[in-house]
């Protein structure tokens, strides 16, 4: 039988071999050993470097994933369009998706993303369309005036990242098998942020059957998401209320993508915005790594699990990003100033806060 890596691969992701177009390109990220994190716990904490991805984020998977599946099952033909909701990076995977594969690709996003992601979807090809950050129950919701949209074209589909559970799918045959592989099974919990909840479903379920159960699977949540609370009071969904500087992370709902998977984590806790910036700025001094604060948060995230997992523990998350389509933000002071976020940064390294 064939391994699911092997399987992954045949469906158009990346295995080692030379690869055609962007999208063989994707998956098959390097685990990084964040040596200076591990060695001052303990523990032994890496980062799956899913800013290689040729659109640079863990997003690429769920691009290639639901146009894949859409595909399969007939939904959109040559020449087509793809339409997503998204706060940026997903809507750059599909981007880059479409491209290769000749489809064209309208873009719903919230006003409130960075401009460094709508600059590159224009570049890429997409139709960007920016709208303002209404919540979901609004009807004007970014990604409901997509559903909208898509279901008045010809020959066009929604991909529905949030609810689509072929995004989970994506990442439990492709990057669970990879963080299995890569740790020899060795890996006492894995955490990360949600957004969609694909990655944290897809992962933790793979992880969660190989190991059988022994691999803790826990989620990390930005201030203003309501998750933390979902899990630690044993399923009461309460109103969203604050705010964070993280993009693409944190969440009001339980999404079908999270629902596969959210009776099987084993606890949550929140990161404040604080602690993220001094990570970010960390990882750049320690370990050279540009991060997004995403994955900068998962990094705490990391580091906060392996001291409950207790010394010598093996603990894996994601690093979703690079700061390059932050930068204008995270690496600039008058910005982190407009957050009351400079303080956060540790005097040493406030010399990287350049623009
Ligand atoms: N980090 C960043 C920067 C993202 O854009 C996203 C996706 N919106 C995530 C993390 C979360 O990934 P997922 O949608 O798989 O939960």
């Amino acid at each position: 039988m064939l391994s699911a890596l092997r399987q992954a691969s045949r469906r158009g992701f990346a295995t080692n071999a030379s690869v055609q177009g962007f999208n063989g390109a994707v998956g098959n990220t390097p685990l990084i050993y964040l040596k200076g994190l591990s060695e001052k716990t303990g523990s032994h904490i890496y980062g799956k470097a899913e800013f290689q991805n040729p659109g640079g984020s863990v997003k690429d998977r769920a691009a290639l994933g639901l146009v894949r599946d859409a595909e399969e099952q007939g939904l959109i033909k040559p020449g087509g369009t793809v339409v997503e909701g998204t706060a940026g990076n997903t809507g750059i995977g599909l981007a880059h998706v479409c491209r290769a594969k000749g489809y064209k690709c309208v873009i719903y996003m919230p006003d409130t993303q960075s401009q460094e992601k709508i600059d590159l979807l224009r570049m890429l090809g997409a139709d960007v369309r920016p709208v303002p950050a209404v919540a979901f129950e609004n009807p004007k919701n970014y990604n409901h005036q997509a559903k909208e949209y898509a279901e008045g074209l010809e020959n066009a589909i929604w991909t529905n990242q949030f609810d689509n559970t072929a995004n989970a799918n994506a990442h439990y045959v492709t990057t669970g098998p990879e963080i299995w592989e890569q740790t020899q099974g060795r890996l006492d919990g894995f955490i990360c942020a949600t957004g969609t909840g694909g990655t944290l479903a897809g992962v933790g379920k793979y992880l969660k059957e190989k190991s059988g159960g022994k691999t803790q699977i826990w989620l990390a949540d930005p201030p203003g998401s309501v998750l933390t609370s979902y899990v630690s009071s044993g399923g009461k969904l309460v109103e969203r209320s604050g705010s964070s500087i993280t993009e693409g992370i944190g969440q009001g709902r339980i999404t079908d993508n999270l629902a596969t998977f959210i009776n099987d984590i084993s606890g949550a806790f929140t990161v404040p915005d604080t602690k993220s910036i001094a990570m970010l700025y960390d990882l750049l001094d320690t370990e050279g790594i540009y991060l997004g604060a995403s994955s900068a948060l998962n990094v705490v995230a990391a580091v906060e699990l392996a001291q409950i997992l207790g010394k010598g523990s093996t603990v894996v998350t994601i690093l979703c990003d690079g700061a390059y389509r932050y930068q204008s933000r995270l690496f600039s002071k008058k910005w982190l100033q407009s957050k009351n976020l400079e303080e956060a940064i540790p005097p040493h390294l406030k010399k990287y806060a350049t623009l």
